[in-house]
């Protein structure tokens, strides 16, 4: 049929359910405020971090690897993305681990939106949430609602801590001498001082 559906031109019905967020070009990725040091930057050596960030942006093209645009006053930043796994453990505990899976280099816009509570922090919650509906092509309502959910998500993580495995370095050349924070959570992290 040449004419369009009402359910087509709908912008609200074409942008407004939450099945239009299962695979958006970009994503919010919140770090639980319980996890055992949180990015690279403060557990690698300044020079081993600045090399690893370089070659994420030489790969990249020194151009952001979801919009391909780049920065005013720096073209990208290195992103860390993360998955969060949690193991079985004996005697019915649970270990939490947040296990690096990539760097990417993205533009500020796009970096800004990934740490969106930051964004907050910093007053600039409407730049962000423009920028996240921009590229993903959203409605505000969409946007809002899958902002909520990324810090419903955010705010489940954050009552209980997290390890931090960085092993992932090693499949791009670099060994750090160390690959798991802390070797066992139960042991060096007191889980009663997590807030709820
Ligand atoms: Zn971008």
């Amino acid at each position: 049929m040449a004419t369009a559906s009402p359910i087509d031109s709908s912008p609200e019905t074409r942008f407004g359910g939450l099945e239009s967020c299962a695979l958006p070009r970009l994503t919010v990725e919140l770090v639980p405020a319980t996890t055992i040091c949180s990015n690279l930057r403060s557990i690698l050596p300044p020079e081993d971090w600045d090399g690893i960030r370089r070659q994420a942006y030489q790969n990249a093209g020194y151009r952001c690897e979801i919009c391909a645009g780049k920065g005013s006053s720096h073209p990208v930043e290195a992103h860390e993305q993360w998955t969060y796994v949690e193991l079985p453990m004996p005697a019915g505990h649970t270990e939490s681990w947040q296990v690096l899976t990539s760097i990417w280099a993205l533009c500020p816009a796009c970096h800004e939106v990934k740490h969106l509570g930051f964004a907050e922090q910093k007053g600039r919650l409407p730049q962000a949430m423009a920028w996240l509906a921009a590229i993903n092509g959203w409605s505000f309502a969409t946007t809002v609602a899958y902002a909520q959910e990324a810090f419903s998500t955010w705010r489940q993580r954050s009552r209980r801590p997290w390890g931090l495995d960085i092993g992932w370095l090693e499949t791009i050349g670099w060994h750090p001498p160390v690959l798991r924070w802390p070797p066992s959570i139960r042991e060096t992290f007191d889980v009663s001082s997590v807030r709820p």
